[in-house]
């Protein structure tokens, strides 16, 4: 592998709901952090439902020596309820936050006072200014609800327009959606940082969930790999960590901006990638 020093690599994590969880977070942490992310970005549920248990998550990242930055949901609050939390972020001095729409929660209806995530980036930039470093999502594959890929495009480039200093991006599995994606936004004078986001393979079935409900394709060959591996964990695991390896590796050869692990709360997989990646 090529040695990957001056990348911007950063890691995903998202709050414990119980106390079992939150010790589990606390050993996680303490591996990760010999990695030295760039920093630790903590997720933040639809409506608010997190926000004592993402700020408490990210003090305690910080608490242990890592940068931590939250994320912020818009859908289904109200301005009054952001700029609460705003207040709070920047009260403890947070300087750096993922800003998202987010997704109602089934059967709720009220999408609250910003309906995307461009809204939440001029509404941030008109309460505090420059103070937030605000990174965005971003879908090489094209967010589910899109209406088209130029739409998305569209509504990509409003973020940007309207503040927002770089992205990450949904995981993916075909690293060509990345480059076409990059490519389109160049061509638009979209010139922010496109982080990819990485998803290591530690279940099959958890996989096929998630990718079914974000619009992240399994491409077919691994998808009849994995499969064939039943319940054999270790094997799924160990082609998952060649695969998603190699995907990194091309992505960073080929001059990504950095990595951002989506951990799942988990630091061995995350941690046998990025060391045989040498970052
Ligand atoms: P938006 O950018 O607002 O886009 C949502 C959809 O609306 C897209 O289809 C877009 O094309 C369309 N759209 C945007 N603007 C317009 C417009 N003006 N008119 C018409 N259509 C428009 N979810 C959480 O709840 N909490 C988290 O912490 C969280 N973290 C995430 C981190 C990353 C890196 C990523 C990639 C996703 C994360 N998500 C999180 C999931 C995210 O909230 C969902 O994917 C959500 O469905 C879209 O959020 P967004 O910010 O991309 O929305």
């Amino acid at each position: 592998m090529t040695p990957q020093t001056s990348r911007l690599c950063s890691l995903e994590f998202f709050p414990p709901r119980t106390p079992e969880g939150i010790e589990k977070l606390r050993a996680t942490r303490c591996q990760l952090a010999q990695l030295k992310p760039a920093f630790c970005s903590v997720t933040f549920g639809a409506g608010g439902s997190t926000r004592e248990g993402t700020l408490a998550t990210v003090l305690e990242f910080r608490d242990g020596g890592l940068e931590a930055a939250p994320h912020l949901s818009c859908i289904g609050s109200s301005r009054e309820s952001i700029r609460e939390v705003l207040n709070e972020y920047r009260s403890h001095g947070i300087r750096h936050l993922i800003a998202l729409r987010g997704d109602l929660p089934s059967g709720s209806a009220d999408v609250g006072d910003l309906r995307y995530a461009s809204d939440l980036v001029a509404f941030i930039r008109q309460e505090t200014g420059d103070w937030f470093h605000i990174d965005v999502a971003a879908y090489p594959e094209y967010h589910p609800q899109a209406r088209s890929p130029g739409d998305d495009l569209a509504a990509f480039k409003r973020k940007i327009d309207a503040g927002a200093n770089s992205a990450i991006t949904q995981y993916f599995y075909n690293p060509q959606s990345y480059w076409h994606f990059v490519d389109a936004c160049a061509a638009q004078g979209i010139d922010v940082p496109i982080v990819p986001g990485i998803m290591p393979i530690g279940s099959f079935t958890k996989l096929a969930r998630f990718s079914d409900a974000c619009g992240a394709e399994i491409p077919r060959w691994m998808r009849k790999k994995l499969e064939s591996y039943g319940d054999d964990t270790a094997s799924i695991r160990a082609f998952g960590l060649d695969v998603v390896t190699e995907l990194a590796d091309g992505l960073l050869a080929r001059g990504a901006p950095g990595l951002h692990f989506y951990t799942l709360n988990q630091a061995a997989l995350t941690t046998a990638i990025w060391q045989r990646l040498g970052l």
